[in-house]
């Protein structure tokens, strides 16, 4: 195959030019990163989890009319996307307390939260993505009004839906974070999903025992990743029941 040209290159996934203008191929590599690159390893396989498990949730927000940037998967590690003008926003959506929430307000981890709490954060390294306020979006016009008010219009549905089809597997939907592109139509824009949604940007807790089932299994160093990451798979039917050493540990529910 011909060499492809990079576009760009972050922690978890590299962009390559697409097969036709308006479109890009996303590379999911098995680099994990935290804390701002700080803490960094490279764990076999989770880049394939990944790609599977936001093809299976990007397909069903396209099902539900959600816009996002997904078209199709091509290989093991490999989706072709629609190009998009990032918003330099992450986008996070809270149901229950965790996390830098929980450090910052001295709320306990897993309490509820009496309402879906939205926040952004300014996509920058090297200031680790700062939390911003809808006033430093617009006055730094990183986006408008109208885009951030689309955003978070989106953010609430994501949520709504992924809650839902958690609940269905017996996953907590504590967390997530979300990012947001712009796509032309000559003169009209519009705002879509884009980036990935999976265990690295959403934080998975068991409905009963609380065990988690995300990212946090490589922050806090609490067992193997991809053990996780092939459990949410799993559960969301993606991969098959009896998959891999058929000698090895089985399941009980
Ligand atoms: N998150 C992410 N990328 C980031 C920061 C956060 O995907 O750069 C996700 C994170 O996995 C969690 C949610 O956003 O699901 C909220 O993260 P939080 O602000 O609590 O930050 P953290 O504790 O991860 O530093």
């Amino acid at each position: 195959m011909a060499r492809r040209r990079m576009v760009y290159e972050g922690k978890a996934k590299i962009l390559y030019e697409g097969p036709e203008p308006g479109t890009l191929i996303q590379y999911f590599k098995d680099d994990a990163t935290a804390f701002n690159a700080q803490k960094h390893d490279v764990i076999d396989g989770k880049g394939v989890l990944n790609n599977r498990i936001s093809e299976h949730i990007m397909t069903a927000l396209t099902g539900i009319g959600v816009p996002n940037h997904f078209i199709r998967r091509i290989n093991m590690r490999e989706q072709l996307i629609r190009a998009v003008e990032i918003i330099p926003i992450e986008i996070v959506v809270r149901n229950v307390a965790a996390g830098s929430l929980s450090k910052r307000l001295g709320i306990e981890e897993g309490t509820p939260l009496p309402r879906p709490i939205i926040e952004f954060y300014y996509k920058d390294d090297k200031l680790g993505d700062p939390m911003v306020t809808e006033e430093h979006i617009i006055a730094f016009n990183w986006a408008s009004q109208q885009d951030i008010d689309d955003m978070i219009a989106l953010a609430l549905r994501v949520n709504d839906f992924l809650s839902g089809l958690f609940t269905g597997v017996g996953i907590r939907l504590v967390d997530f974070k979300i990012e947001a592109g712009r796509i032309w139509d000559g003169d009209y824009s519009r705002i879509i999903v884009a980036d990935e949604i999976s265990p690295d940007s959403c934080r998975l807790w068991d409905v009963k025992t609380g065990e988690k089932l995300d990212k946090d299994v490589f922050r806090r160093d609490l067992g193997s990743l991809t053990d996780a990451y092939t459990e949410v798979a799993r559960r969301l039917g993606i991969l098959p029941e009896n998959k891999g050493n058929a000698n090895g540990p089985k399941l009980v529910h």
